[in-house]
C-alpha cells in the first residue's frame, strides 16, 4: 500500500509504475501530512495516486484512564485482526505508544500480549497509520500533534524489523510527521540479531532492553527467548551498541514481588551492570490475566532503587505507571 513506502521508496515505486519521482514530494505529503495535494498533480500521476490503496483503520473502543493521562483505542484493520494503540499525554507533549505486531511471538509469562502468540506482523503503513489515526485525534480536539513515540504497544518491535525501521523512516521524515529521531525510543525484549542491525542502521533512536533477571535461570523463568539470547550475549551487545552510537542504553526492569524485587536481585543487577552506559527504568508489574505475580510495595522499590544507585553507582529510576485502570499499562495490551 501506498503508506508503507519511505520517500526512497516511493521514488523507487514511482520510476518503476513509469511515474516522474520528482512528484515524489507532493505524493509523500499528501500521505503523510494530509494536505491532499492532488491538484499539485499532473493528470497522470494523479490517477495513478488515486488508484493506490491506503491502510484502513476502525476503531472498535476508546477507553480513558481515570488518571486523565492516558487514552487506549483499540483498532482494527481490514483483515479483522486487532491491536491496541496508547495516548499519553496532556497540553502539548503527546506520546504514542504504538504496536508492531499482533501479538507476540515472544511468550513473556508475565505479558498479555505474549499470551496471544504471534498473529500476523504489522505493515509500515499499519504502524505509521496509528500515528496518523492519533495526529486527527488530537487536531479534533485542537491540540499539536506528537512530538514522541514508543515502540513499546503489542509486539516485538526487532522482531519485525524492515517494516518497523520503514515505518519511522517515515514518521521522522521532514517531508512527513517529521517527529525527531532523538523522540523515538524501541523496546525489545533483548532480540539480539535486531540490536546489531539497529547498532549498523546508524539511526538515533532511544533503546530500551527488557531484562527482568540478574541470571539465566531467572530471567529464563520469564522470558522464554532468553534461551537464544542469553544474559552475557545480550549485554555484550548492549555493550557494543552504546561502542558504535555512542549512546546509552534502557535497561527495562518489571519488578514482580518475590521474583526479582529483593536486595539481592538489585545487587546482582548492579554488578551485571556495573561500568556499562546504561540507565535503568523500574516498572512495578501491572496486573495480567493469567499471571499471578504481584508488584512489589512501594518501599520495596525504593530499596531496590537505593541499592543499584548507591551501591552499583547505576542511574536508575521508577517508569510512572499509567492507564493501568483501563488496561493501557505495559504488558496489559491483548486487543479487545
Ligand atoms: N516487546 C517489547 C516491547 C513491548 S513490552 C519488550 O518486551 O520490550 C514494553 C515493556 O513492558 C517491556 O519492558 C516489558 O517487559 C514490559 N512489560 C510487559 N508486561 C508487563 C507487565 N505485566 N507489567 C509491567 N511491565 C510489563
Ligand atoms: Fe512480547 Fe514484549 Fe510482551 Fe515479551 S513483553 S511477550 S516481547 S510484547
Amino acid at each position: 500500500m501506498l503508506d508503507d513506502f519511505t520517500f526512497s521508496k516511493l521514488q523507487d515505486r514511482l520510476q518503476k509504475d513509469g511515474i516522474n519521482p520528482f512528484n515524489a514530494s507532493a505524493i509523500f505529503r499528501a500521505v503523510h501530512q494530509g494536505s491532499i495535494e492532488a491538484s499539485a498533480l499532473g493528470k497522470s500521476v494523479r490517477k495513478w495516486y488515486e488508484s493506490q490503496e491506503l491502510c484502513q483503520l476502525e476503531v472498535v473502543r476508546e477507553i480513558s484512564s481515570s488518571d486523565g493521562y492516558t487514552r487506549k483505542f483499540v483498532l482494527r484493520f481490514c483483515d479483522g485482526k486487532e491491536i491496541e494503540t496508547v495516548l499519553m499525554g496532556y497540553e502539548g507533549r503527546h506520546t504514542a505508544c504504538i504496536s508492531s505486531q499482533v501479538g507476540c511471538a515472544m511468550g513473556c509469562v508475565f505479558c498479555a500480549t505474549g499470551k496471544m502468540g504471534l498473529l500476523r506482523n504489522l505493515t509500515a503503513g499499519e504502524i505509521v497509520a496509528q500515528v496518523h489515526f492519533l495526529n486527527r485525534k488530537l487536531a479534533a480536539d485542537g491540540r499539536p500533534p506528537i512530538r514522541n513515540i514508543v515502540m513499546m504497544g503489542m509486539g516485538e518491535p526487532l522482531h519485525n524489523f524492515e517494516p518497523v525501521m520503514d515505518a519511522l523512516d517515515i514518521l521522522t521524515d521532514p517531508r512527513g510527521p517529521c517527529i525527531s529521531p532523538a523522540r523515538v525510543s524501541i523496546s525489545t525484549v533483548g532480540h539480539v540479531a535486531g540490536i546489531r542491525k539497529l547498532a549498523e542502521s546508524g539511526k538515533n533512536y532511544s533503546l530500551s532492553v527488557s531484562l527482568h533477571g540478574a541470571s539465566d535461570e531467572e530471567r529464563g523463568a520469564l522470558i522464554p527467548v532468553n534461551k537464544r539470547w542469553p544474559i552475557a550475549e545480550l549485554l555484550t551487545t548492549c555493550r557494543d551498541y552504546s561502542v558504535k552510537t555512542g549512546s546509552k542504553v534502557f535497561i527495562a526492569w518489571t519488578l514482580i514481588e518475590g521474583a526479582n524485587d529483593s536486595d539481592d536481585h538489585a545487587r546482582r543487577l548492579g554488578e551485571l551492570l556495573k561500568g556499562m552506559l546504561v540507565h535503568v527504568n523500574l516498572i512495578p508489574l501491572n496486573p495480567t490475566d493469567g499471571f499471578e505475580g504481584r508488584p512489589p510495595s512501594e518501599e520495596r522499590v525504593y530499596q531496590f532503587l537505593k541499592i543499584v544507585k548507591q551501591e552499583a553507582g547505576v542511574p536508575v529510576t521508577i517508569r510512572q505507571r499509567r492507564g493501568i485502570d483501563v488496561g493501557a499499562g505495559c504488558g496489559q495490551l491483548a486487543g479487545s
